[in-house]
């Protein structure tokens, strides 16, 4: 009989997700005739753009012609066309990334869980707290010890590194999922000297970078300087682009950062890390990453960034509700989320069921992303345009009536 890994077991049983999708279906049952506005799941809703679909269709005709079609792709780790669009693109707002630094995946979940692979089951583990689940849950199924580092009110919930505990992975959000906020140059330098005080490494999600706004807040960890020294970025076209159904992302770790062994050796992480995928991942489609790399050109960047401003007049909406009505939130600005805290002290999964019950709105409960989300809340920017209207009218009764 196969043992177990147990560490499973000791998961939360259900994906967040799951329990909000179930408590969905229990209200639609009971209520089959409820208008119910969504905007729980961070999942985008406007098509992929033109540009990106003819060449993804160009990319599909090749495949159907002996002299372009493409089996297994040489490295697995991207065509040199999109890691070189990949690099161009980071050095338009100031990070110096090499293509041969640019590693194409299926979405930044994938690494973002996979990355562990490659690092130690002892190695202690930081995570902002409140996070996006993948970080702890990746390192809860190794078995790994895994320290907090508070955001909350009081630090805009940007979490700052604590120089008295020691961390040897440091995963970092920015824009922030869930929260909304962003890290400043300052404040990414703080964390980059303490990675580099502790030899430790940040992984460091830009999934939203896209949605900055401020010139000021970097959109890459590479923008700021000596993360080259310690930091892995993941990223990805998801919310850039529209790609939840596509799958593309990428990740990038530099030439630079090393490690060093038990045997005291300094191993490549890139090189470790490609070792790894060189063993366990076959590289993504060649269609998609034709459409990943129309995304890169000016024509694609254009239409890529109609959809971005069509979410953060969303966005906009959204926030504008919660300042009139005088609630706290973060994010909105620089972010497609709102992090707000729940009115009348309410508990997050209580202010959950009344929402769903009184308006028939779907959010997020701050307390499934960890400890201090409790009594906080999330909504997404990534919905239609009438519908964010009608959900914050909505919204702005419920609120009347409660104060
Ligand atoms: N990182 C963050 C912070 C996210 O919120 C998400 C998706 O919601 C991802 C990574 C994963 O994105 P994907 O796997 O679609 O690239």
């Amino acid at each position: 009989m196969p043992q177990l890994n147990e560490n499973f077991l000791k998961l939360e049983k259900n994906y967040l997700f799951i329990n909000i999708a179930k408590k969905i279906a229990a209200f639609k049952e009971a209520n089959p005739d409820a208008d119910i506005i969504r905007m729980g799941i961070g999942d985008v809703t406007l098509p992929i753009a033109p540009v990106v679909i003819e060449a993804m269709k160009k990319g599909c005709d090749e495949m159907g012609v002996k002299e372009t079609f493409k089996g297994y792709e040489d490295s697995g780790a991207g065509y040199d066309f999109l890691k070189e669009a990949v690099s161009h693109y980071y050095k338009s707002f100031g990070a110096d990334v090499a293509p041969g630094e640019v590693r194409i995946n299926d979405g930044a979940k994938s690494d973002c869980g996979n990355i562990v692979d490659i690092f130690g089951d002892d190695n202690v583990i930081l995570v902002t707290d409140p996070a996006y689940p993948v970080y702890v849950d990746s390192n809860l199924m190794s078995g790994r010890k895994i320290i907090y580092a508070d955001s909350n009110e009081e630090n805009g919930f940007a979490a700052m590194p604590d120089d008295s505990v020691h961390a040897d992975i440091i995963y970092l959000c920015s824009p922030n999922n869930p929260t909304g906020s962003v890290y400043t140059a300052d404040q990414l330098r703080v964390w980059i000297d303490y990675a580099k005080k502790n030899h430790a490494v940040i992984i460091y999600d830009s999934a939203y970078e896209a949605f900055i706004t401020d010139p000021a807040v970097p959109r890459s960890i590479f923008c700021v300087e000596g993360a080259k020294e310690c930091a892995i970025e993941m990223c990805s076209l998801s919310k850039t682009a529209g790609f939840t159904g596509m799958r593309c992302g990428y990740t990038v770790i530099p030439d630079t950062l090393m490690v060093r062994a038990s045997d005291g050796t300094e191993v490549s992480l890139s090189q470790l890390w490609g070792r790894r995928q060189g063993s366990k991942f076959n590289g993504v489609s060649y269609p998609v990453q034709c459409a990943a790399a129309a995304v890169f050109t000016e024509e694609g960047m254009k239409q890529v960034r109609e959809n971005i401003a069509y979410y953060q007049e969303n966005a906009r909406i959204i926030s504008g509700t919660m300042e009139k009505l005088g609630v706290k939130f973060t994010g909105g600005v620089n972010s497609p989320y709102i992090w707000f805290k729940c009115p009348g002290n309410m508990g997050s999964w209580e202010f959950f069921d009344l929402m769903l019950e009184k308006i028939a709105v779907v959010g997020t409960p701050g307390a499934g992303f960890g400890k201090n989300g409790e009594g906080w809340f999330r909504l997404t920017a990534f919905g239609d345009r009438q519908r964010t209207v009608e959900a914050m009218k909505r919204f702005e009764d419920l609120i009347s009536k409660i104060n």
